[in-house]
């Protein structure tokens, strides 16, 4: 599926750790399955750490075996569990997070998550001696210098799923329905779903939306038989209640849509083919990443093959949604 590069090993590890951080998305698991098997055949010991950043400043590491990671390919979430740490913006506290692997005898970390987990992966490689690999675990896409994020497929198939069913009744009823689908900052995963949902619009933070312009086209398709009912797509974006002002907006020129917010079931599930295989190549590409001397870089996808990106880069640039794709959302529905 992904072409692979060739890396000679040239540094011994007696023991890595691995973690997974901030928002949880499907195909942690098998990633976490990549990472320790990869280990385990290269004669590392490895570590689980519970909880991300938390059990990291904690010292909650625990030992894994071939068997730790038996049965999970398949599941969603993270059998590590995971958290947010706002204590791990402390440059202190990183420097005990630290202290605690050396003292468990690790020399380098794995950090699986979305961007603030690799900022925070960053500044531990920057500011200690352990080695640091980041993964792009998130179901937005949204991760600078890769094309494919963990999770981000089986997101995009969980909302298509949702949305097939809320189909039905908008067409029973002949009405509007504004799915709200996660993103604060990017559109990535409210354009896929659009195009595949064969939305009649989709509403991402990255352009502006004209709502009078909107009302008047499902009015028009409604007065002219073309379609009395259909889906408008809308990244959750910045500011909380988006979804609902927007559907006030089209009461007021004489709509009567519905609202469905899909929330967190966009974030769980069984990941699907695509995130475990995405993700077993990148966890074990993690581990030989390790071994051929790399540190402070996410492995990611760029044209179909697993590539390194530096993390200050990763943490630097923003990730813009392709135009042209958006465009064609937009089009598709005309
Ligand atoms: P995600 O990784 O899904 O983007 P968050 O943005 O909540 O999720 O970040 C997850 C965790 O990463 C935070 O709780 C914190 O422990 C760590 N983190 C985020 N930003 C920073 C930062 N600027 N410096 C150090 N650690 C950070």
């Amino acid at each position: 599926m992904y072409s692979l590069p060739d890396l000679e090993p040239i540094r011994d590890f007696d023991a890595i750790a691995v973690l997974t951080s901030g928002g949880d998305s499907p195909g942690m698991n098998p990633a976490v399955r990549g990472v320790v098997r990869a280990a385990l055949n290269s004669a590392m010991q490895v570590y689980g750490v519970q909880k991300g950043y938390s059990g990291l400043v904690a010292g909650d590491l625990r030992k894994m075996t071939s068997s730790s990671v038996r049965n999970i390919v398949q599941r969603g979430g993270t059998i590590l569990k995971s958290d947010r740490c706002e204590a791990f913006k402390d440059p202190g506290i990183r420097q005990k997070a630290a202290a605690n692997l050396k003292a468990a005898g690790v020399g380098a970390l794995i950090v699986i998550g979305g961007d603030g987990s690799l900022t925070g992966a960053h500044l531990l490689a920057e500011e200690s001696d352990i080695v640091v690999i980041g993964l792009p675990g998130t179901i937005d896409n949204d991760i600078f210098g890769t094309e494919d994020t963990i999770g981000f497929d089986t997101a995009v198939n969980t909302a298509l799923d949702a949305i097939d069913k809320i189909r039905d009744t908008a067409s029973s009823h002949e009405r509007y329905f504004l799915v709200e689908v996660m993103g604060r900052n990017s559109g990535f995963l409210a354009t896929h779903v659009g195009i595949a949902a064969g939305a009649e619009m989709v509403v991402v933070p990255e352009y502006q939306v004209d709502t009078e312009e909107l009302g008047r086209h499902l009015s028009e398709n409604r007065r002219t038989g073309k379609s009395a009912s259909g889906i408008i797509v809308v990244a959750e974006g910045r500011e909380p209640g988006l979804t609902y002002r927007l559907a006030q907006q089209l009461q007021r020129q004489g709509e009567d849509p519905r609202v469905c917010i899909l929330g967190h079931i966009q974030r769980g599930g069984q990941p699907s083919g695509h995130d475990r295989v995405l993700a077993s190549e990148l966890g074990a590409m993690a581990v030989s990443y390790l071994l051929a001397g790399y540190n402070d870089i996410m492995v990611g996808v760029a044209e179909g093959a697993i590539v390194d990106i530096p993390l200050d880069s990763v943490i630097r640039y923003r990730k813009g949604l392709d135009p042209q794709l958006f465009q064609l959302a937009l089009l598709l529905h005309r």
